[in-house]
């Protein structure tokens, strides 16, 4: 069967990025400031520096330099696994009957099974060339803790990961690769720290939290020396490290002459969507092009459709500084669900703050059955495993693509498969034998979760 464009659009090493976008140098107005948890005032550089390395706190404060170059190391790094194929789901747009054309990029094709790796890399570069002895950070469905056991195993520097107990359990294998890797990997809450004694000792038997991990691995940073805390999601410099998948699908397109005219990304801390919109924001931004952007969070931790624009603590243990998003409140404990990637209370700032000024035009909610009838759909015609995380984008991407066939309009759909689920064989076989249920949270679980927001003087 002869096609007019290819299944899969390559590009070669030589014509991968060499620079990341950083979308704020564009946006009207900034995100609000992160504030220091003791003062309540913004914080300074100083206040950043015991916690991240030098250079990446330096690109969190950064809101004017447009493009920032890839360091030669990282770049090299990336070619193991990068530029990453543009592929058009021919088989889904026939199975759907669908006159709407739909591309994603696929970014599970390394180790760790996802987008995170592109962070990662850049991160413990930048550990690397400080010359820190170790590194700390959090997992909770174990991608995070794997992409950056690989990127220290790569860049030779330790690592401390605090997993989610009930992750750890629940994904011994994931657990076995983080060490093979040769991190060292602590379930928790864990006695090793004195917020997690704390934690056991308010809620004993406690399988764990995103917000609970984060606290322990900034405790466990900021009390060793020579150490920093890295984090996977949620913060600027971790969506001008994304910024990668957008460049390349940019480029990508152009090779074919295509341009999205709605682009979709999963949402859990918001860095993947904010890699794959980034280029196309700068379009939007500039007056230039107006594609659609869609942001897709699980209903069961729907930070974006139902959560609150304030400030709020990134982690239960209120050591981090406050970050005004949207949020469920640090407090809210998300019921448990498969796509472990995705429950987090709050939403990055820079997505917040695009949502908020209606750049991001829409959020939408979606059931996990009905992620798994997408991802099922998808892997039969696409022959990829989703990860039940990505496989929310790919949901919205097929309610769209039905849409295209009701209206008969053959839009360009642009998604971010942002991994595989070979770890998450346990939600497929749940999906299939019946056994998964679609919980949504209450307007008063959600209740209890803002009542946990923090009362700021003069601010809310
Ligand atoms: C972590 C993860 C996500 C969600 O994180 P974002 O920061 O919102 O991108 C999505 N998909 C996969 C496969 C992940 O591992």
């Amino acid at each position: 069967m002869s096609r007019k464009v290819p299944k899969r659009v390559f590009l070669t090493e030589d014509q991968m990025p060499t620079k990341w976008y950083n979308v704020r140098a564009d946006m009207k107005e900034q995100h609000a400031p992160y504030l220091h948890p003791g003062t309540m005032q913004p914080v300074t550089l100083d206040d950043l520096l015991p916690i991240f390395c030098t250079e990446l706190a330096k690109q969190e404060a950064d809101n004017v330099t447009r493009y920032i170059d890839i360091p030669e190391e990282v770049q090299d790094f990336y070619k193991i696994f990068r530029p990453s194929p543009l592929i058009r789901a021919y088989e889904l747009e026939k199975a759907l009957d669908t006159p709407a054309k739909i591309y994603y990029k696929f970014e599970g094709n390394n180790t760790s099974g996802s987008h995170k790796l592109n962070s990662a890399a850049a991160q413990v570069y930048y550990a690397k060339e400080q010359g820190l002895s170790g590194l700390t950070t959090e997992t909770g469905a174990g991608q995070w803790g794997t992409a950056l056991a690989m990127a220290c195993a790569y860049f030779n520097i330790p690592l401390s990961v605090f997993m989610v107990k009930v992750s750890s359990e629940q994904k011994p294998y994931r657990k076995a690769i983080i060490e093979t890797f040769g991190a060292d990997l602590i379930p928790s809450p864990s006695d090793t720290t004195n917020i997690g004694r704390k934690i056991l000792q308010e809620h004993p038997g406690t399988g764990g939290s995103l917000g609970c991990a984060i606290s322990e691995a900034i405790e466990r940073a900021v009390s060793t020396p020579g150490y920093r805390y890295v984090l996977g999601s949620v913060l600027n410099q971790v969506l001008l490290h994304q910024s990668i998948i957008g460049e390349e699908a940019k480029m990508q397109m152009e090779v074919i002459d295509e341009y999205p005219d709605i682009v979709i990304g999963c949402a859990g801390g918001g860095s993947n969507l904010g890699g794959i919109m980034a280029p196309f924001m700068r379009d939007r931004l500039e007056g230039k092009r107006h594609p659609y952007f869609i942001a897709v969070e699980p209903a069961s931790c729907p930070s974006l459709t139902r959560g609150r624009y304030a400030y709020d603590f990134c982690d239960t243990g209120h050591v981090t500084p406050l970050a005004k998003m949207y949020t469920l409140g640090a407090g809210f404990m998300p019921s448990p669900n498969h796509a472990g990637g995705l429950r987090y209370h709050g939403m990055s700032p820079i997505i917040s703050k695009l949502y908020h000024d209606g750049y991001l035009d829409e959020a939408v909610a979606v059931e996990q059955t009905k992620v798994f009838d997408a991802a099922t759909i998808f892997a039969k015609n696409e022959t990829i495993l989703p990860a039940p995380e990505s496989s929310h984008a790919i949901r919205v991407a097929i309610d769209e693509a039905l849409k295209c066939k009701e209206s008969g309009e053959a839009k360009t759909i642009l998604f971010n498969l942002t991994g595989t689920g070979y770890f998450d064989m346990h939600a497929y076989m749940d999906y299939k034998e019946g056994k998964m249920n679609d919980y949504v949270p209450t307007d008063a679980d959600l209740e209890q979760g803002f009542a946990t927001l923090p009362s700021i003087p003069g601010i809310q």
